[in-house]
């Protein structure tokens, strides 16, 4: 019997390695990692309208992002509100939420993980089962147990922390957070990923030991946020915002200024005030706080903040010990961003209406690289561009896994740049005519400035060596 075994392993080994040295010929470096081959990305550009079901036919679609990111195959609608994030989108999306985490473990923020099918008991603890109506997504276990699948958290995460008994104040401020699906039946599931009824959020909740505390929690939360878009290099306002059916006392949302927001906002041409509309009583047209003129604009709502007090701590039972060993109910805050919102709106923000434009760190891919065209003089000079991307992979490290090589060497270089546009790649690389020269000449392509660059090999590797990412 162990002998079988091992003649079939055998077997299977060889059979495996040889396939293993025919894969190392053709897409492998140093049989350390593959070469990633722009023509084997999944990448669906052709839609058939036919098979669309729900929002996404062209006929329908409503704004900038949505229809670049279907046009260059980041998206494919699958039924209302609800899409296939396809590779690129993928990449871009643990690109930010790495950036998130980062910003939210500064601050001492953990990251965990909470069921999206909750109990329908919990919501009724907090009187938002009948409160967020036809907006909650509903369903019946095979013994008829009510659950839904969770638009927030705020219910199970004080659930969460009520079970653990006392909380010592030792342990706060006590800051968790996860990166999951939202689910809610929005009236008007709408533009793409900025309006889905299943989307990701990014979700911090806080629990403090007393109201300046929280505040203080509030504030740092607010700067992380800050930082957050600073990076990203988007432009954004922070806006006293309503409470809705989140509640509590005080709350912000960060705004992307843009046309096709949903909200109105007014800001003071003098001070620093600015509102969403909804919270003001009248709107005014002069600012509370200094009288200047107000300026109104529209904007995504692309985070939210909330201090909730005891509003949810004190009906759950969430407390911690005090130093003399009391019981007190926590303070709590709340602290949304909308991962795939923010991913679409910086789109919508920064891409002309044919090219998609990315915050830099988020672009799927820093550096594509453009091959000759089959049968052109380029060509005869074999392995240039396949050169380049393996000496680069070992030049600039921070770009490994950032690279990709437009090997579809049937289309001229002239179509492949402009689908390179299209997709935004920071940094286009060809090989065009002046590879013909001694030495050869790339063209490189940087799209922040627009600039194109004559370089070497050795010109390319210590122009992107020094490339950032970070
Ligand atoms: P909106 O007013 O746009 O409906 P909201 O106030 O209901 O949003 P929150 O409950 O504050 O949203 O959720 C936190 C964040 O989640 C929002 O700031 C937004 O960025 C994101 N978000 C909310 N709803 C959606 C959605 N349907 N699709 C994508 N992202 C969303
Ligand atoms: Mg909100």
């Amino acid at each position: 019997m162990e002998m079988a075994i091992h003649s079939y392993s055998r077997r299977l080994f060889n059979s495996l390695f040889c396939g293993f040295l025919h894969l190392h010929r053709s897409h492998y470096h140093h049989g350390r990692s593959k070469r990633q081959l722009l023509s084997r990305l999944f990448q669906p550009m052709n839609i058939r309208e036919d098979r669309m079901v729900g929002a996404g036919r062209s006929s329908e679609l409503t704004c900038k992002s949505q229809r670049l990111m279907l046009q260059a195959g980041l998206i494919q609608p699958a039924n209302t509100g609800c899409f296939y994030y396809l590779p690129y989108t993928v990449r871009a999306m643990e690109k930010l939420i790495r950036v998130i985490d980062e910003e939210m473990q500064s601050i001492g923020g953990q990251k965990l993980n909470m069921p999206s099918l909750t109990s329908a008991s919990l919501w009724k603890i907090s009187e938002r089962w009948d409160l967020l109506g036809k907006e909650l997504f509903r369903l019946k276990d095979r013994h008829n147990m009510e659950y839904c699948l969770s638009p927030t958290h705020e219910e199970a995460v004080t659930e969460l922390i009520a079970m653990q008994g006392s909380l010592s104040y030792k342990q706060l401020p006590l800051m968790l957070y996860q990166v999951t699906r939202k689910f809610r039946d929005e009236p008007k599931p709408r533009f793409g990923l900025l309006r889905g009824r299943e989307f990701y959020m990014k979700d911090m909740y806080t629990f403090d030991v007393s109201e300046s505390a929280a505040k203080e929690t509030y504030n740092l939360v607010s700067n992380a946020y800050s930082r957050i878009f600073d990076r990203l290099g988007l432009q954004f306002v922070k806006v006293q915002a309503d409470t809705g059916s989140i509640g509590g006392k005080m709350s912000h949302e960060f705004q992307l200024p843009a046309e096709i927001g949903e909200d109105r906002l007014l800001m003071c041409s003098d001070c620093h005030f600015a509102a969403n509309v909804e919270t003001m009583k009248d709107v005014e047209t002069n600012c509370p706080q200094c009288h200047g003129k107000l300026i109104e604009s529209k904007g995504i709502e692309v985070g939210h903040m909330f201090y909730l007090g005891t509003k949810y701590s004190y009906i759950f039972g969430a407390s911690y010990s005090n130093t003399e060993n009391k019981p007190i109910v926590a303070e709590m805050g709340c602290f949304g961003l909308g991962v795939t919102r923010i991913l679409a709106a910086s789109i919508e923000i920064l891409s002309t209406e044919d090219d998609i434009r990315w915050p830099s760190l988020l672009a799927p891919y820093q550096v594509c690289i453009i091959s000759p065209k089959k049968g052109s003089k380029e060509e005869l000079i074999t392995g240039l561009s396949e050169t380049l991307y393996d000496t680069l992979m070992d030049a600039a490290p921070q770009l490994r896994g950032e690279l990709l090589l437009d090997d579809r060497s049937h289309l001229t270089i002239g179509k492949r740049l402009k689908d390179a546009n299209r997709l935004g790649y920071p940094y286009v690389v060809i090989a065009g005519k002046r590879i013909l020269e001694d030495p050869p000449v790339f063209e490189v392509s940087c799209q922040n400035n627009g600039k194109t660059l004559f370089l070497t090999q050795e010109g390319v590797l210590d122009f992107l060596r020094n490339v950032q990412i970070a």
